[in-house]
């Protein structure tokens, strides 16, 4: 059903988390929307008019490596002054309170961990930007420095072991994170309660979570600006902002 107005969506939300044993929320760009990071995949988004760097060209040039980190700059003042919203802080409650244990996100932005959900129980699909690794041997690198070195010699740094460093980020082209993706779908097909958060739903394998949770017998609940294809066998659909809809369920 699509709630007629917020006040019915507040209800009927509240009446299922309180009903559920298990809440899984399964958040996109939606929720990251009012902390001012933009959904780059929306139309007259950032990806439209900028196309995003493939993993093999990422791998191919030190051009383009050198073209992906100018732009991970250019968004820096962006992600690093974003502060979680009104819909991170509920969930944030939400894991505090034991009815939600982890939290899947399509976000890239660590804006849940920065609510206070423990970084083990974040499970990023693609990735995390405020970090950097090296593609060989893993070893973490912070922006700051990779920045320094960037500037200074006007070429993206390499790791020490001689591997390219790269955004904690899935590329387009890149293999889906596999611990995260088997974590997703084990909590999906345990959860009772399925909350996809500022989703479109169209990135599979994704989008399949939420047809894995109803498969399994949970409720669907579909918060997004936008209709989705999950609307039709979702238990509520909340087309209103997400902050909004989301800001009662703040525990203070
Ligand atoms: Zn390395």
């Amino acid at each position: 059903m699509i709630a007629a107005d917020l006040e019915t969506a507040i209800a009927r939300l509240t009446a299922l988390i309180e009903s559920a044993k298990v809440v899984l929320p399964f958040t996109g760009a939606g929720i990251s929307t009012e902390c001012g990071i933009p959904d780059f995949r929306s139309p007259g988004g950032l990806w439209t008019k900028n196309r995003p760097i493939p993993f093999d060209e990422f791998l191919a040039s030190q051009q383009m490596r050198d073209e992906a980190w100018r732009r991970r700059f250019a968004m820096e003042e962006q992600f690093a002054h974003a502060k979680p919203g009104r819909g991170h802080r509920a969930l944030a409650s939400l894991y505090k309170s034991g009815k939600a244990r982890a939290v899947v996100t399509q976000n890239i932005d660590n804006l849940h961990q920065a609510s206070g959900i423990a970084a083990q129980d974040v499970i990023e699909l693609h990735g995390n930007t405020t970090y950097a690794l090296c593609l060989d041997c893993e070893k973490r690198y912070e922006l700051g420095w990779v920045r320094e070195k960037f500037e200074a010699s006007g070429r993206a740094p390499d790791c020490e072991c001689s591997g390219y460093i790269k955004t904690a980020t899935i590329s387009f082209g890149q293999a889906m994170p596999e611990d995260a993706m088997r974590r997703a779908e084990d909590l999906a097909a345990s959860c009772d309660l399925f909350l996809a958060i500022g989703s479109s739903l169209v990135v599979w394998p994704a989008a399949g979570f939420p047809l894995r949770a109803k498969q399994n017998g949970a409720r669907l609940v579909v918060l997004n600006r936008e209709p989705t294809d999950f609307d039709e066998i979702a238990d509520l659909v909340v087309h209103d902002e997400i902050g909004e809809v989301l800001a009662p369920f703040i525990a203070h």
